[in-house]
């Protein structure tokens, strides 16, 4: 899909810097280095507008891209990241639990998980957390670039099974290389946002 006009409108740590025109929101999150940035980069056809971190774990605010005023991505910030303090961890975790738990315009989360390796107890927890909140939630598996086909029936029992996934929320295999995925993320993000 392409988008000419898309802007990042704030880079919120307080609800009271959430926008205010009601645009349905699909929140975007994972572990640092799962490759968030470059899924928000291909899914809106752009290089380098969600930056792709060398310094993961860097993005401490939930950052709101408003896509041609039709709806925001949400990028939340990468959990689980060693180098990062407790206290900053506590912080983020007080971030993102205060937008999932209050914001009705969030209408999904996409959960990025690594293809290839089970997810970590991080991204279990996260999805328990999305699940307590009955949030619906996408699973992507990225970089399925970087393992063999052979492999996948294997890494989606893997993930299916370590998640102990709901078996109405969706997984997708998507890769930033080859751009495979891409579709498929976009129509389930049409559907929740019911664009
Ligand atoms: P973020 O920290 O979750 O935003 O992760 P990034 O998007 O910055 O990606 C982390 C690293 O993984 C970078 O070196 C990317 O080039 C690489 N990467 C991200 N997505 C893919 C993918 O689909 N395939 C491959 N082969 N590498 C990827």
């Amino acid at each position: 899909m392409q988008f000419s006009d898309i802007k990042l409108v704030i880079s919120a740590v307080d609800p009271k810097q959430y926008p205010t025109d009601g645009l349905p929101e699909i929140a975007l999150s994972g572990r640092s280095n799962v490759g968030k940035s470059s899924l928000i980069n291909t899914l809106l056809s752009r290089k380098g507008l969600a930056r792709t971190s060398s310094t993961p774990g860097k993005t401490q605010t939930l950052n709101f891209y408003n896509i041609a005023n039709r709806l925001y991505f949400v990028d939340v910030p990468g959990y689980g990241y060693a180098k990062v303090s407790k206290k900053q961890r506590e912080q983020f975790g007080h971030i993102i639990e205060t937008y999932l738990q209050t914001r009705k315009q969030m209408k999904g989360v996409v959960l990025l998980v690594d293809a290839r390796h089970a997810p970590t107890s991080d991204d279990v927890s996260m999805y328990n957390y999305l699940k307590y909140y009955e949030v619906p939630t996408l699973v992507v598996a990225t970089k399925v670039d970087k393992i063999k086909r052979g492999q996948r029936v294997k890494q989606t029992k893997l993930i299916i099974s370590a998640l102990d996934m709901d078996p109405n929320d969706e997984l997708i295999f998507f890769s930033s290389e080859t751009k495979e995925g891409h579709d498929a993320v976009w129509r389930w993000i049409e559907q929740r946002s019911q664009l």
